[in-house]
């Protein structure tokens, strides 16, 4: 599980982004983050990532604090929404890159990247670069890449937003089979009700750095806990 303590961040003296969030993501849970753009998913996300320093508060991963600890020590990790690949390298390069940094030997490389890769159906473009891949493609390599790396949280910030409505709803099938398929965490940002409403099995509504509500899609739906809550759920997407 990850638990947020009191997870405040400042980028300035008046500017608080995120107000003294609480908060429990539960193995194996599919937990979305949703929220109107502004309100700190992308702040909340990139602290428990490591990217971002909270001003104050702590991120613990099972129970042990992982606040102070580098971004590639954590077992988590993240997709971007705009993929984030190194656009001189292959797919399969791409994907195999962390795995070389972290010094896995070859042989066990290649497997891992070849399976990352047939996961998310991509085995036949393994030698493409992201400028000769459509944005689906590209998304699934920035799939494939989290995927390599067998975490024990997958962290995606609007993995979706840059595709057009199709490949959207191909990719939100896709992301969650491999949610049903690997049993692992996901914490899954958005501002899209439906895509939340569709893929969570848990919701935590942020608005303002302050977390509305938090319960099952249904709940939500179902027993808004104030108008805030009620006129986002409400609202058409
Ligand atoms: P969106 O849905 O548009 O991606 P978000 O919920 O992800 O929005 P954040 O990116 O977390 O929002 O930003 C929250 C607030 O913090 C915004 O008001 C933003 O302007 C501000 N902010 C984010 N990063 C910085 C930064 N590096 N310096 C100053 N302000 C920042
Ligand atoms: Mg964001």
């Amino acid at each position: 599980a990850i638990t947020i303590q009191h997870i405040v961040k400042n980028f300035s003296r008046d500017i608080q982004v995120l107000k003294d969030l609480e908060l429990q993501i539960e193995d194996g849970s599919f937990t979305v983050l949703l929220g109107p753009s502004g309100c700190g998913k992308s702040t909340l996300l990139r602290i428990i990532a490591g990217l971002e320093t909270p001003t104050s508060g702590r991120v613990l991963l099972d129970g042990q604090d992982i606040t102070d600890t580098e971004p590639g020590q954590r077992q988590l990790a993240m997709v971007f929404q705009n993929y984030a690949l190194y656009p001189h390298m292959t797919a399969e390069q791409n994907v195999e890159y962390g795995l070389k940094i972290k010094k896995v030997p070859k042989e066990e490389r290649r497997r891992r990247v070849q399976d990352a890769l047939a996961m998310v159906e991509l085995g036949d473009q393994a030698q493409k670069r992201p400028a000769q891949m459509s944005g689906g493609q590209r998304q699934r390599v920035a799939l494939a890449r989290a995927l390599v790396k067998s975490p024990k949280v997958f962290l995606m910030d609007e993995p979706l937003s840059n595709l057009d409505a199709k490949l959207r709803n191909q990719m939100r099938v896709k992301i969650s089979q491999l949610y049903r398929q690997l049993g692992s965490t996901f914490l899954y940002v958005t501002h899209d009700q439906v895509e939340a409403m569709s893929m969570g099995t848990d919701i935590v509504i942020l608005n303002q750095g302050k977390i509305m509500q938090r319960g099952t899609p249904q709940q939500i739906y179902t027993d808004p806990q104030n108008t805030f809550v009620a006129g986002f759920i409400g609202s058409p997407p």
